[in-house]
């Protein structure tokens, strides 16, 4: 079993690096750019999301460019440095999710929300408003309420040190909700939870392995049932190549699934809630 195991992950490896390099022979697509409403989220792609809860603009996990060599599949539908931003939101560590350099572009009077192991640099950077939050914690102002939920994840940013904490969030306004999932696998937490849609993520789940800290469509739709919310927008996927499935498979597998509560988009498109 070692054996055959150690060659599965050399092939893996091998497999990945041959889709990213086929990925930069082609230019990255330009995706639309649909107007940002109130009580909207418009998917910047990967799992950037511009989230407008009742007049004020959140913006989550704000990743623009390429990730070392895995090249970004289709550039971000809002430069995000021409925007007011009220709020940053930060689940967790990983590149993919946490780019010092993209944040360094970004509106510094917004206030930032995230997960442990970022104060420092994010000071340096020129952010005033920083607010860490743990597991069952909430940030609150007059505008809203973000509520942190402890997302079935690890999310050291490397191998040998950093947090591992990685957050889910449950943004409020005085009358609407949104759950945004960040980063995860399997997990019964987000039970009951009452929100006008939950951002999901639906991408990174192959070979089996994935799946001990990310979702595949099907377990972001099961743990999306659990709670109580009106529709589920699939993120995480069509912008990197960071795992073995394939996007068109994803897509498929959503189709499937969907009794119309999913409401399936494209980077750069822009969801009423
Ligand atoms: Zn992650
Ligand atoms: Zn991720």
């Amino acid at each position: 079993m070692g054996k055959s195991k150690v060659i599965m992950k050399t092939k893996d490896i091998f497999e990945l690096n041959k889709r990213n390099f086929k990925a930069y022979l082609r230019k990255p697509l330009r995706p639309k750019s649909e107007k940002i409403v109130t009580n909207s989220i418009q998917w910047v792609g990967h799992a950037t999301t511009i989230i407008n809860m009742e007049g004020k603009i959140i913006l989550t996990d704000p990743v623009t460019k390429h990730l070392g060599y895995m090249k970004r599949l289709v550039k971000p539908s809002v430069n995000l440095k021409n925007l007011k931003i009220d709020y940053i939101l930060i689940t967790h560590g990983h590149m993919d999710h946490l780019d010092y350099s993209v944040l360094a572009g970004l509106d510094k009077d917004a206030t930032v929300i995230s997960s442990k192991g970022v104060k420092k640099t994010l000071k340096i950077i020129g952010f005033k408003k920083i607010n860490i939050l743990s597991e069952n914690e909430a940030y609150k102002d007059e505008n809203i309420e973000i509520d942190a939920i402890r997302a079935n994840h690890n999310g050291k940013r490397y191998y040998f040190f950093g947090y591992k904490d990685s957050n889910s969030y449950l943004i409020k306004g005085s009358k609407k909700s949104v759950l945004f999932a960040g980063d995860t696998a399997y997990t019964t937490v987000y039970k009951n939870i009452k929100a006008d849609a939950a951002i999901m993520p639906v991408g990174c789940y192959k070979p089996d392995e994935f799946l001990k800290m990310h979702c595949s469509p099907e377990q972001a739709f099961k743990m999306f049932k659990m709670m109580k919310a009106k529709q589920m927008i699939p993120i995480h996927y069509k912008t990197y190549i960071l795992a073995q499935d394939d996007d068109n498979e994803t897509l498929k597998r959503l189709n499937t699934i969907n009794d119309g509560s999913i409401k399936i988009v494209d980077v750069g498109q822009t969801i009423v809630f």
